[in-house]
């Protein structure tokens, strides 16, 4: 069985685990992961992919399980002696073994490798057990449009989320450099040889709607013979962890597993979604959804390899 993920990070690290354990019991699967790569930022001269380093280190087993992202048995003296220089930002944290993996990316970049090539290349050492694309090989950030005295002014989305902590209000998040993005190499084969496609839990907003959001991608997933199903983040009218809800109303839609629902669509209703995933008690009724509650924390990798076991069920409808 060929499984294709849409993930972002620390979410789809957890749920990319449970995907991997499901698989384990399939001789002859397959795994890729299409990550999102619009949190993606340069910070003293390296380039940082933070939601492919979640998943490279969680699946890796080298994560720091306790913070939840970076290295475990991670040093910041580079950081430490940065700071003594002033050299901003000092706001986003960068440990010692960390910046190892953003010196190589970064000179492989300027060696003119893809994003992808070098993301091959990095997991060659980690062997994840998942074949890792970034979304795109084109530089596509994510920056979050803020008023600022009466005027409007856009910031990385890095800056509003960790130095703000998505504590200004956004007004809109903008894609710089969408028109020209396409489909990294890869990317949309994956999804249309795909037997199963799967949504992972992360982030709607800021994780999934911007890998959506590339051309070329949501065209592949409405039109890909494979089935799309996909996982609730919001349990009750909350995330399970993080700041998804000062993501979500920007959008207009209302944090619930509902409201994500609608935001991905039906894929009979030009959408994308054949299946949705909620928590037992939460309720998304919408024509041309197949929808199924069950217990959606994912508190071990078996527990989430049941919840794929239920979503592969789902799609087999
Ligand atoms: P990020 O890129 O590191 O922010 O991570 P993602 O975008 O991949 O995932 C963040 C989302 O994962 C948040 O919206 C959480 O609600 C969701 N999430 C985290 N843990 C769980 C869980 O155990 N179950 C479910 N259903 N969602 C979760
Ligand atoms: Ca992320």
């Amino acid at each position: 069985m060929r499984i294709t993920v849409l993930a972002g990070g620390v979410g789809g690290a957890r749920f990319l685990q449970g995907v991997r354990a499901y698989a384990a019991g399939l001789p002859g699967s397959e795994i890729t992961a299409i990550i999102n790569t619009g949190d993606d930022v340069t910070m003293h001269g390296l380039r940082i992919c933070p939601d492919l380093d979640s998943v490279m280190y969680t699946l890796a087993g080298a994560v720091d399980t306790e913070r939840g992202w970076g290295r475990e048995g991670e040093s910041w003296r580079i950081m430490d002696e940065l700071t003594e220089y002033g050299a901003e930002p000092t706001w986003f944290s960068l440990g010692d073994l960390d910046i190892a993996t953003h010196l190589v990316r970064t000179q492989m970049l300027a060696a003119g490798y893809p994003l992808s090539d070098v993301t091959a290349a990095l997991c060659q050492r980690w062997q994840t057990g998942v074949r890792m694309l970034p979304m795109t090989d084109e530089r596509c950030e994510t920056h979050v449009v803020i008023a600022d005295h009466g005027s409007r002014r856009a910031i990385h989305f890095q800056e509003w989320w960790v130095r703000h902590r998505a504590g200004i209000p956004a007004l809109e998040f903008v894609q710089v450099g969408l028109e020209s993005a396409r489909p990294a190499a890869g990317v949309v084969a994956a999804i249309e040889e795909a037997d199963l496609v799967l949504i992972a839990p992360s982030n709607p907003v800021v994780s999934i709607n911007t890998i959506l959001n590339v051309p070329g991608i949501g065209q592949a997933l409405r039109g890909g013979p494979a089935p799309v199903v996909g996982l609730s983040p919001i349990i009750g009218d909350a995330p399970v962890r993080g700041m998804a809800d000062a993501c979500l109303p920007v959008l207009g839609v209302q944090t619930s597993a509902a409201g994500v629902a609608g935001l991905y669509g039906a894929r009979s209703a030009g959408g994308v979604l054949d299946g949705w995933l909620i928590h037992t008690g939460d309720t998304a009724e919408l024509p041309g959804i197949a929808v199924l509650a069950r217990d959606l924390l994912m508190t071990s990798a078996e527990a989430t390899a049941a919840m794929v076991a239920d979503a592969v069920r789902l799609a087999g409808r």
